[in-house]
């Protein structure tokens, strides 16, 4: 687990027998020595250890929080359990499709029978899901015996919740509309020691017409520069070579601090950072990839091999009324432009088919993106209506078997070139961390690329999170086995 000195010098120095301060993080410091001792208490009383669980669904960024809330139960005392029968269980939701939500409402009904065999579990909801109040009056109505529900801005004061929870009866619901302040240096527990996600923005001020992010996490928020370097910095001390930069639009980092700094500028600094290996970042919009970005990824090695860089559509009418502000050409000469600049980069994207109004027509100009820019692979999504957002209510919705076909399409279409792409790369060598064990067949560990592809290598578990020089011996489609060299 990685924690804070500073916030661990703040957890013991906390005087549990006067009230909580008002400031943060000495606020949640104070909950945190607080959680410690009722869990303390409770497993001298129950003479056995109190276990948690974190479900998490949906993006990176969430993958991140559910990071800092596994590291918030262990610093409180809690170990992890195997499955959902736990002492403490937790569902951090996802709601970019109607059907994220239904599943954890699946979910949280069985959870409701594993707490009438459990006395005192706990049950928390947090995340997207619950930033629209329609999931939370569900919830409260229909899910009565959940015993917390908080949201995705005020993540930070957990361990206040925690707290609320273990020591009351009832429901504790809070969901902020908006975030007041960004909270650093509260526990993390990272589930690779080897690599790290670090937020540098949070929220979106994009409004693509498909999405809910911007209305469940919030405009867009970027946290100060020397903020990062130094989560980077103790990141790389505590034994981590690779870090992936988060945001859910990386390229207009800065904008909104007083003291403004491009994501270039910022990427640069990062670089910087002895004993880094790898530089990851996610997801930068085609709308505003700088030059500067291009150079500085060019001109360091460090920085990953890889651009994500979601096309969505190829057809121009398509792309107006998703409000992505490019149209094709522009997307294309982008993705040449990268190719030119950064050789051997691969680039991947994400596709939506089905749009309302979608036809044959805009597909075939999709499709003419896909052969063009040649993607080393495309994650391909049927659109499904999103509750409360402007495309769910356009008229020209279209119809599932046609949507499906569309797909069918699209898919072959990017198979042909992703395979393409990978084929030509066998018989090279090229640097892989290591990153688990494999697990299909222990012998091998799975390694990835700078490029982002996996190869497999014999190997064991002493290997996991070196950087080893691995030649690509075998290419089967979207990944490669290979020989440590
Ligand atoms: S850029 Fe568009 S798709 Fe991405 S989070 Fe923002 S609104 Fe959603």
């Amino acid at each position: 687990m990685s924690i804070n000195n500073q916030f661990q010098d703040l957890v013991q120095q906390a005087d549990l027998n006067s009230p909580a301060p008002e400031t943060e993080p000495e606020r949640q410091a104070w909950f945190l020595a607080r959680a410690r001792r009722i869990v303390q208490n409770r497993r001298a009383q129950q003479d056995r250890a109190l276990t948690f669980r974190v479900e998490t669904f949906g993006c990176q960024m969430n993958a991140r929080d559910s990071e800092k809330i596994v590291g918030i139960l262990e610093s409180a005392g809690f170990t992890e359990a195997a499955s959902e029968d736990a002492d403490f269980l937790v569902y951090n939701t996802c709601t970019v499709r109607d059907n994220a939500d239904q599943r954890v409402f699946g979910r949280l009904g069985r959870a409701g029978h594993l707490k009438k065999n459990r006395p005192g579990m706990k049950i928390a909801v947090c995340g997207c899901m619950v930033q629209e109040r329609t999931n939370v009056e569900k919830i409260r109505k229909s899910y009565r015996f959940v015993d917390l529900v908080f949201g995705t801005h005020n993540l930070y004061r957990f361990p206040e919740y925690l707290c609320s929870a273990l020591e009351s009866e009832g429901m504790v619901i809070e969901i902020w509309d908006r975030a007041d302040r960004i909270v650093e240096a509260l526990p993390v527990a990272r589930k690779y020691p080897f690599k790290s996600g670090t937020n540098i923005t949070f929220g979106c001020n994009n409004f693509c017409s498909y999405c809910i992010v911007p209305y469940v996490r919030g405009r867009e928020r970027s946290r100060a520069p020397m903020e990062i370097l130094r989560e980077c910095q103790r990141l790389v001390a505590d034994g981590v070579v690779e870090i992936m930069l988060l945001g859910q639009n990386v390229n207009s980092y800065g904008k909104d601090l007083e003291t403004p700094c491009s994501f270039a500028q910022l990427l640069t600094e990062v670089c910087k950072i002895e004993g880094l290996q790898r530089i990851r970042f996610m997801t930068p919009h085609p709308k505003d990839l700088s030059d500067d970005l291009i150079r500085v990824v060019r001109d360091n090695p460090k920085i990953a091999r890889h651009i994500h860089l979601p096309l969505q559509s190829g057809s121009d009418r398509i792309l107006q009324r998703m409000n992505r502000h490019y149209t094709k050409e522009q997307y294309i000469s982008l993705a040449q432009k990268i190719r030119e600049q950064i050789p051997d980069v691969s680039i991947t994207t994400d596709i939506i088919v089905g749009f309302p109004g979608e036809t044959d027509a805009d597909i075939d100009d999709t499709i003419d993106v896909v052969r063009r820019v040649g993607f080393d692979n495309a994650f391909t999504f049927i659109y499904s209506k999103r509750a409360g957002t402007p495309a769910a209510k356009m008229p020209d919705q279209v119809p599932e078997e046609e949507k499906s076909r569309m797909f069918d399409r699209v898919l072959k279409a990017v198979q042909e070139t992703a395979h393409g792409r990978a084929e030509r790369l066998t018989g090279r060598t090229m640097e892989a961390l290591a990153e688990e064990v494999n697990v299909r067949d222990g012998r091998y560990i799975t390694a990835r690329l700078s490029n982002n592809m996996l190869v497999h290598v014999p190997g064991d578990a002493s290997l996991i999170g070196k950087m080893l020089q691995v030649r690509l011996d075998e290419c089967r489609g979207f990944y490669f086995f290979g020989t440590i060299v």
